[in-house]
Formats: structure tokens, C-alpha cells, sequence
């Protein structure tokens, strides 16, 4: 073969998701769409805050339209840089500045900025099963070893014994993401201590920063009283990967950033090589229009009480049918345990009741399905009574 044999595989094997994906589309056309109940993709329900498009349209009718859609420079224009740093200042009492940001197209973005940034041959990066499965793609790429953490039976919280077995002196950095990915899980404040008093100990020893890194899709979706630490207030050495994905519901529009935190060893070094590691993927000036939308609308939230609404409905429903679902906190995902130990011959059982649910082996944890409830509520009270059965079907 002539092409890259690595991206070849990447390109042409299907993931689950994608798979499930096409099913549905062609399973909706037999027998119509409200008859397949697809609970595979994390693509927000919520429509955007309205702030939105009343921004989108007054910068369109007012702004000049070679600088709106024009090049901003490769991190990211500065205002919107400097807002994004006092908006991250005033909610968690720090003070970075516009060059501790680099604006990026999303998380992804945002992530393989930041491990190419730090990586070099032989480095590690822990993971916490269950993660989400583009953490091995985005690692590898960097070309750094994924290693993978498993976590506490039932809570899913990071196990420390686990984590401290994980690591050696050639981990360079952990990904953390809270809330999770696909558990609903958010990492308790005494998990957070206890896991960056490890990495300081760990630090220590081998002499050399061990990063952790942020991925923060959904930290705005999370539901009741729940506090989700804000890691440069425990750890210096912490890069934080943020997106407007799920937070505003704009997945498709491609925009998040990277904050560096200015405490962070050689922080000067290590924004200086996410500039490089963004010009070496190709990850600069995120788009320019909503650059501006977000420098406008920092302040903008989503409604997230369908969610929580979603996450009610459905825990209450699948709990008293007998599954047995791990208490989710954020995101809008449901982690439940499948009815047999093979998740994907559960996922096809399912399949035959038109549930669509994804089984999650390549998310580092066996015998687990996720549920993405971020649909139409009439969705879920639709498929409850299939659950049922479901779980009548293996009572027999
Ligand atoms: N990280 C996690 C945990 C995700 O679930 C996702 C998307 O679903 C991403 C990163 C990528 O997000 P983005 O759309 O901002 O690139």
C-alpha cells in the first residue's frame, strides 16, 4: 500500500457508533422514525440559547464582512481570548490572561493539540475506563502509549491504588473528564485531591511534571447540587481542553479552547508549544464568526433541565424494570449494566426491540451499555414499555 497503513485502518473501519448510526437511518425509512428508538449519538437535543442567532445575525448585518470571516491570528483573536480568560477568572477565582488561551475547533481539537504538545517517543498517558473511545486515536497520534486505569466496581469513580499501579517514569500525562463520557460519573472533590496528591508524589520522584488534562465537554451539564472541581485550582500542571459542543449546543460550528495554566512548570514553554503543536495539525484560527459569537455570548447557558428531566425519566423507568444503572450525575448519558456479560450480543437483543443502545467494550469497560438521552422526551416514553420487555425477555 502506498498510503499510510495506520490511517488507512482508522479511515475504513466503522466504530460502533457510526454503525448504529446507519442502522437507524435505514431501519427509520421500513418503519418510520418514530418507531426506532435511537438512544447512540451525543448530539444535543436542546436548541442553542436564542442569544445565539439574534448574535449571529446582528454581526452579520453590522460587522465588515472581510474581518468577520476573515484569518484571526493562528491562537485565536485576542479579545475573545482575553474574554474567555476573565470569564474562566471570575468563575473560579484565578487570573490567566489572554495568552493562556488558544481558541480551537472543539475538544478533539483541543485535545490532540495538547498531547502533541507534550508528547514525545515512549511518553504514556493514563486514561480512566470507562473513557471515551477517541482517546486512543488522539494519544496514539501524538505518539504516546495509552494506558488504560480501570475504575471502582459500581461508583466508576478512579480507583488510586489502580492509578498509582499505572503509572511509571514514563507517564507523562492523565486525561481526566468530568463529568463523564460515557458514565454520567462526576469525579468527587475527594477523588480529585487524592489523585493530584498522587501525581505531585509521582512528579516528585521521577522529577518531571506529570500534566493532567482536562476534557470538559460537559461541564455545564450537570444536574442538582454537584460541584465539579476546576483542576488549576488543585493542580498546576493541568491543561484545560473546553468546547461550546454540548454547552451551548453547537457541535457542529466547531469551537472550544485550550487554557494553559499560567502556574504550570515553564507555563511560558508549554503554551508556546501548543501554538506549535496547532500549527503542526493544522489547528489554527478556529472559525472566525463564532470566535466572535463566543466572545459575545460568554455568558450564555442552555436549558439544561430537559436533560435533567430525560435522566429522570429514564433512571426511574430502566431502575424499576430491574437494570441496574449507574447513578449520572452530568452529561446526559445513562451507563447501564446489560443483562448478560457479552454487552454487544445484549445490544442486538435489544436491536430486535428497536432499542438502539451502544455497547461499550471500546470504551474500556465490559458488559456496559450507554444510553444517550440527550432526544426528544416523547422518545423515552416511548421506549420505556420496550425496555420492559426487554428485561422480561431474560427473566424467562
Ligand atoms: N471529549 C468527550 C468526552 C466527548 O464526549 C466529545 C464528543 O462527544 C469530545 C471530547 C469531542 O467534542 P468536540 O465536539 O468539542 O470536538
Amino acid at each position: 500500500m502506498n498510503i499510510n497503513e495506520k490511517m488507512f485502518g482508522l479511515g475504513s473501519k466503522r466504530s460502533i457508533i457510526r454503525e448504529i448510526f446507519e442502522y437507524s437511518k435505514k431501519r427509520a425509512n421500513e418503519i418510520g422514525k418514530e418507531n426506532v428508538f435511537d438512544f447512540s449519538l451525543g448530539n444535543p437535543s436542546v436548541n442553542p440559547p436564542e442569544i445565539i442567532s439574534e448574535t449571529i445575525k446582528t454581526l452579520i448585518d453590522t460587522e465588515d464582512g472581510t474581518l468577520l470571516h476573515g484569518y484571526t491570528s493562528a491562537q485565536g483573536d485576542f479579545n475573545v481570548r482575553s474574554t474567555v480568560a476573565n470569564s474562566i477568572n471570575k468563575r473560579f477565582t484565578l487570573s490567566l490572561c489572554a495568552d493562556d488561551i488558544y481558541m480551537t475547533c472543539g475538544a478533539a481539537a483541543s485535545l490532540s493539540i495538547c498531547l502533541k504538545a507534550i508528547m514525545n517517543d515512549g511518553d504514556e498517558c493514563v486514561v480512566f475506563a470507562p473513557f471515551f473511545t477517541e482517546y486512543r486515536v488522539f494519544v496514539e497520534n501524538a505518539g504516546a502509549k495509552l494506558v488504560i486505569s480501570t475504575p471502582m466496581a459500581k461508583t466508576f469513580q478512579i480507583d488510586i491504588d489502580d492509578l498509582e499501579k499505572k503509572i511509571n517514569s514514563n507517564t507523562k500525562a492523565i486525561i481526566l473528564n468530568s463529568p463523564n463520557n460515557p458514565s454520567g460519573v462526576v469525579y468527587s472533590e475527594e477523588t480529585i485531591v487524592k489523585v493530584c496528591s498522587l501525581l505531585k508524589k509521582k512528579s516528585k520522584e521521577y522529577g518531571n511534571p506529570i500534566y493532567i488534562i482536562c476534557d470538559e465537554p460537559y461541564r455545564e451539564l450537570v444536574y442538582g447540587d454537584v460541584n465539579v472541581p476546576y483542576l488549576m485550582n488543585y493542580y498546576d500542571d493541568t491543561f484545560v481542553c473546553y468546547s461550546y459542543s454540548k454547552s451551548l449546543s453547537l457541535p457542529g460550528e466547531r469551537i472550544g479552547y485550550i487554557a494553559v495554566n499560567p502556574k504550570m512548570t515553564d507555563a511560558r514553554s508549554a503554551y508556546l508549544a501548543v501554538c506549535g503543536a496547532g500549527r503542526s495539525l493544522g489547528y489554527v484560527c478556529a472559525p472566525s464568526l463564532f470566535q466572535q459569537i463566543i466572545g459575545r455570548c460568554i455568558d450564555a447557558k442552555v436549558d439544561i433541565n430537559i436533560y435533567k428531566e430525560n435522566r429522570d425519566l429514564l433512571l426511574e423507568g430502566l431502575t424499576s424494570f430491574g437494570y441496574e444503572c449507574v447513578k449520572p450525575d452530568g452529561a446526559f448519558y445513562l451507563f447501564v449494566k446489560a443483562l448478560e456479560d457479552d454487552a454487544t450480543a445484549f445490544y442486538e437483543k435489544a436491536k430486535k426491540h428497536e432499542l438502539l443502545v451502544v455497547p461499550c467494550d471500546d470504551f474500556g469497560v465490559k458488559g456496559y451499555v450507554r444510553i444517550a438521552y440527550c432526544v426528544d422526551k416523547t422518545r423515552i416514553i416511548n421506549a420505556l414499555p420496550a425496555f420492559k420487555r426487554l428485561a422480561e425477555e431474560y427473566e424467562k
